[in-house]
């Protein structure tokens, strides 16, 4: 047996913590570029009360809040050009997924020359970035702990992630209660992001005996949690409690052992019609399994065994089981796709997933991965 693991965020989790966020920032910075969306940090008061804990402890807060879904490469430029303006010596993230990809991708390059792209395809590398603070508002990315910022080029809808330790968070402040707030099929979509991420990394070719930990508990967590967190009417915190653990668990899972083939297919389809990403993922994702599940049966019988079914052969329809209970089974169609895109997909994939295609456990051709998305629409 043999891995590497580095995982070097200070994690603080805990209903109420992000009381701390003043205190915990004020270890890095005077001032903060605090990167939020247009408006959902606003409407829930988190925006004004995280300018009050800063002020507290004496940091000054610089609001960028131009964030949107699927964040673009045009975005990331204008923030660190407005930290530099602002002097900022720290960024605060404040919302999703989204939101803590575009600051990550903002604190690396507010302070190193050249285009956001060269770090994205590897043809620049730093290990300098402001410190990163980071308060996720939804639970599913798991981007609190991993090194990974997924961006969309405006210029041609590459949606790619960009992967360097630099941008790890110094701090992740994960309090499951500032996530209660999301609408249900916003909560049924960042679940399902978090659970793709936990059967991803328990089938990647990378996954290491740390990344098996975090994500066959994470799955546990999630597939027990699901249901009763989307569709109660009433807010159980216990239950939001294990959903946070679990979303962070399995970001925490692809951050040692990547993503694999649902990731790869999606991520074409986020980029060029900017759907949300859960959702692709769910309309990918039985699909796939359906045509995977031979190549790894242990672990696919794991999987199906854990959200009800039996084995392997059954995974796929169990994972359409568990989307079907919280209300999240949706067609590719449905979300705007059309069968004229699916060769710029297969074409696409190829070009800015290939580490994830590599990473599957099964080898499949570009005719194949047609299918794949033929059978989604
Ligand atoms: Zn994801």
């Amino acid at each position: 047996m043999e891995f590497n693991y580095n995982l070097p965020v200070n994690i603080v989790f805990g209903r109420g913590k992000v009381n701390e966020l003043g205190k915990e920032t004020a270890k890095y910075g005077k001032k903060a570029l605090i990167v939020t969306g247009r408006s959902s940090s606003r409407k829930s008061g988190l925006l004004d009360r995280a300018v009050e804990l800063l002020a507290k402890e004496g940091v000054d807060g610089a609001i960028f809040n131009e964030v949107t879904r699927n964040p673009l490469i045009s975005t990331v430029e204008e923030g660190a050009r407005i930290a530099n303006v602002e002097n900022c010596d720290v960024v605060v993230a404040l919302g999703g997924g989204s939101i803590m990809d575009a600051a990550k991708a903002i604190a690396l390059m507010a302070v190193n020359e050249g285009d956001v792209r060269e770090y994205m395809y590897g043809q620049k590398s730093s290990d300098k970035a402001l410190p990163l603070i980071l308060v996720p508002t939804t639970s599913g990315t798991g981007s609190e702990g991993n090194c990974y910022s997924v961006l969309t080029d405006d210029k041609n809808n590459d949606k790619k992630s960009l992967r360097t330790p630099a941008i790890y968070g110094k701090v992740s402040i994960v309090d499951p209660e500032i996530m209660v707030t999301m609408p249900k099929r916003v909560k049924a979509s960042v679940i399902f992001d978090a659970a793709a991420h936990a059967m991803e990394a328990a089938v990647s070719k990378k996954r290491t005996p740390l990344s098996d930990a975090y994500a066959l508990y994470a799955m546990k967590l999630i597939a027990d949690n699901a249901e009763n967190a989307v569709n109660d009417e009433e807010i159980n915190y216990e239950v939001w409690e294990k959903i946070t653990l679990g979303s962070m668990l399995a970001g925490m899972a692809i951050g040692c052992s990547s993503c694999a083939l649902p990731h790869a297919l999606e991520h074409p389809a986020s980029g060029l019609k900017n759907i949300v990403h859960g959702e692709g993922l769910a309309a990918l994702t039985p699909a796939i399994v359906e045509a995977s599940w031979e190549s790894d049966p242990e672990r696919y019988a794991a999987i199906s065994a854990l959200l009800g079914g039996n084995s392997a052969l059954d995974c796929a329809d169990s994972i359409i089981g568990f989307l079907k209970r919280i209300g999240l089974d949706v067609t590719l169609n449905d979300l705007g796709i059309e069968e004229s895109d699916v060769d710029w997909m297969v074409e696409n994939a190829f070009k800015v997933s290939i580490g994830n295609i590599n990473n599957h456990p099964k080898e499949f051709s570009k005719e194949e991965i047609r299918e794949i998305y033929i059978k989604s629409l």
